[in-house]
């Protein structure tokens, strides 16, 4: 098979087309059959799990490797990385890994395992969801970096409250966006969010990335970029 591409069809590099209900489809790479959302024109369909297997390995290493206690540029370098897809749902996988790894190396207080169980439960949000479901998973991905920090579990109460809120900022953050969905500027918005949560509500100074530095690179490769729409557009 041909290199894959890192931008819309994995295979052909066509733009993805979305469908508002649920077809069968055969994953190209693994043969698995299921009920997908998206095909390319060419009828090209990739599952979540192939999509991103090549960047859930960049991402757990990073995350595992890296001193940085700022989120927003440990996400930048993994955005940068050949493996990594303009879009795709190893951008959730990455936000929790991201949050958990700056939280950990800035207080010692949680470990390798809470950021292996960050990625762990990022990495089941399907791609599709901010469309499909009405909630981003970039938003989700803020959400379990605070419960895996917290502990929180389903009978908890404070921590709970703090990891929903937390998911609830960032998608209203989100939200106030135009435009088709971008799976860059999600991530830049929802780890601004949470770096200001941190600090408000978990007493935690993250490094980050000032709003007039934060400027994308990666928009030539979005056939659907908001381009001078976007606060993220380099001007
Ligand atoms: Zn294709
Ligand atoms: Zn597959």
């Amino acid at each position: 098979m041909e290199e894959k591409k890192r931008q819309d069809c994995m295979v052909c590099g066509q733009g993805l087309e979305y469908l508002d209900s649920a077809a069968s489809v055969t994953c190209i790479y693994c043969g698995k059959q299921e009920e997908g959302y998206f095909l390319c024109p060419a009828g090209h369909y990739v599952c979540n799990e192939c999509h991103s297997r090549d960047g859930l390995e960049v991402i757990t290493n990073l995350c595992l490797s890296s001193k940085s206690i700022n989120p927003l540029e440990m996400a930048n370098i993994i955005m940068k990385h050949p493996k990594i897809h303009m879009m795709g749902p190893e951008h959730h996988t990455m936000i929790a890994g991201v949050l958990v790894a700056a939280y950990k190396n800035l207080t010692g207080k949680i470990g390798d395992d809470e950021i292996r169980e960050a990625i762990k439960r990022g990495h089941t949000i399907p791609g599709g969801y901010c469309g499909l479901y009405g909630t981003d998973g970039a938003a989700i991905a803020c959400g379990i970096a605070v419960s895996v920090i917290l502990k929180a579990t389903p009978l908890s109460d404070t921590e709970r409250i703090i990891a929903n809120m937390m998911t609830s900022r960032a998608l209203a953050a989100i939200a106030n966006y135009r435009g088709s969905r971008c799976c860059k500027r999600s991530t830049w918005v929802a780890l601004e969010t949470a770096i200001q949560y941190f600090r408000e509500v978990l007493k935690v100074e993250t490094g980050y990335i000032s709003a007039s530095q934060l400027r994308c690179e990666h928009s030539h490769r979005n056939n659907h970029c908001s381009k001078a729409d976007c606060r993220f557009y380099p001007s």
